[in-house]
């Protein structure tokens, strides 16, 4: 059925977020035509030799949405349900994400179809390889600077520097971010969507007046984003009372052990029978009565069947494009407070932006001093948009889009980029 496949298309996502939020800015049509799709887009075959000896072909790709004003930038995901379209729906979110938190970047985004938790070490490093060189045409510190998403992470990052620095004979830090801190990296970059997440929850428990000590939570998706956002929230003595990874949902109404939860799942891999909890079917986590809902997860998580089941009164997406457009007006409707990603996850590729800028220095900043520009950014950013949330009218999501497509819009105009 033609609606089923749509509404589970991220890419078609994107574009409908993107018309509500230019409907609202009275966009004109040839700006429109200018800024909404990918510049250019990058489909690739990487043949990898794996273990056993034969070769496997992997289909990979990198978008760049834009490069209005600045340079591509956007993670890479390794992942089985990788498509061309889930990318340039990333790549799209990564322009106006950019834009929100005022960085000098556009948006890009990577992805290879393939499922590392069954692959190698050996052959993790052989594919990344082989796709960096596949794609080399595109990235570069000027041009196109990929980072960590979903099932990538530093080390991933080092062998994409290495690989890119090997063609040029010489060191280039800059091509990527959330690398090593022994390779460039940034001090704080690990845990800065996390920490921006948690920045953002602080600014919403403020504006509707809900004390965060004592908060409850659920969070699902215990990975980078999720499992420093549920720290960070711990920390400020919310509770969180239910959390879930791809191997299952825990619950405990009292709270959970948050800095023991992240132990267990560095020895284990997983969330699920850690002690104390219960386990709860993965969806019912979604429902749960609560303060706070953190999707940490993947896209779509909240959809038209589930969304009038969500119990939380906050929603704050550390994930891209967990809601799809139905469950966000079903949730809108019910006065549920959504915390946009292009918002709410911005602290990854802030913390991103200023890797590439000590990079691009050759001077290396303290963590805290990371923490209190992170800060200031994301701050600066949530009071941006819940101005013209207010003044406008308009929910939050499309506020925040009218924020970055106006910017964006502004910087075409200012070019004077015309065909
Ligand atoms: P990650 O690989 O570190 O973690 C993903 C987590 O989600 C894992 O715990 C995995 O088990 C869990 N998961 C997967 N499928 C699930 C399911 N169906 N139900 C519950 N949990 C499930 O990835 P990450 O970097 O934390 O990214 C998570 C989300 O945050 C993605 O949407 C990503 O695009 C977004 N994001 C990440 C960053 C970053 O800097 N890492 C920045 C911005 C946005």
């Amino acid at each position: 059925m033609l609606a089923t496949k749509l509404a589970d298309n991220a890419y078609d996502v994107a574009l409908e977020n993107f018309d509500s939020a230019a409907d609202a800015l009275g966009l004109d049509n040839d700006t429109r035509e200018m800024i909404k799709f990918p510049e250019r887009v990058l489909t690739v075959t990487v043949p990898v030799r794996m273990d056993d000896g034969h070769i496997r072909r992997f289909e990979a790709y990198r978008v760049q949405h834009s490069t209005a004003r600045g340079p591509a930038k956007g993670g890479i995901r390794f992942h089985p349900q990788v498509t061309l379209d889930e990318v340039k729906a990333l790549a799209t979110w990564m322009t106006w994400k950019c834009a929100v938190v005022n960085i000098p970047f556009g948006g890009g985004k990577g992805g290879i179809t393939c499922d590392p938790k069954h692959m190698s070490q050996g052959e993790l490093e052989r594919m990344t390889r082989r796709y960096t060189s596949a794609i080399l045409p595109l990235i570069g510190p000027q041009q196109d600077i990929p980072a960590p998403d979903v099932y990538t992470n530093s080390q991933t990052m080092a062998w994409i520097m290495d690989t890119y620095s090997m063609t040029k004979g010489y060191t280039i830090p800059g091509v990527v971010t959330g690398k090593p801190i022994s390779l460039g990296g940034s001090l704080g970059r690990n845990e800065a969507t996390g920490r921006g997440v948690f920045y953002t929850i602080q600014c919403a428990c403020e504006h509707l007046d809900i004390p965060l000590k004592g908060a409850t939570i659920a969070v699902q998706g215990f990975g980078n984003a999720g499992s420093i956002a549920a720290q960070l929230l711990h920390e400020a003595g919310a509770r969180i009372i239910a959390v879930s990874d791809s191997t299952g949902a825990i619950y405990n109404r009292d709270g959970i052990d948050i800095p023991e939860l992240i132990h267990m799942k560095a020895l284990t891999g997983r969330v699920y029978g850690f002690p104390g909890t219960e386990p709860i079917e993965p969806g019912a986590l979604l429902e749960l009565k609560c303060d706070i809902l953190v999707p940490a997860a993947l896209e779509n998580a909240v959809t038209r069947e589930n969304a009038g089941k969500v119990g939380a009164r906050i929603i704050a997406e550390a994930a891209n494009g967990p809601l799809m457009p139905a469950a966000d007006r079903i949730l809108e409707a019910r006065g549920a407070f959504i915390i946009p990603d292009i918002l709410c996850n911005a602290g990854g590729v802030t913390v991103s932006y200023f890797e590439w800028v000590q990079d691009e220095q050759h001077l290396f900043w303290e963590a805290q001093d990371v923490y209190n520009r992170l800060e200031k950014v994301m701050k600066t950013a949530f009071r941006d948009v819940i101005k013209i949330h207010i003044d406008r009218k308009v929910p939050m999501r499309i506020a925040a889009n009218m924020l970055g497509i106006g910017r964006v819009a502004e910087a075409i105009h200012l070019r004077g980029i015309y065909p």
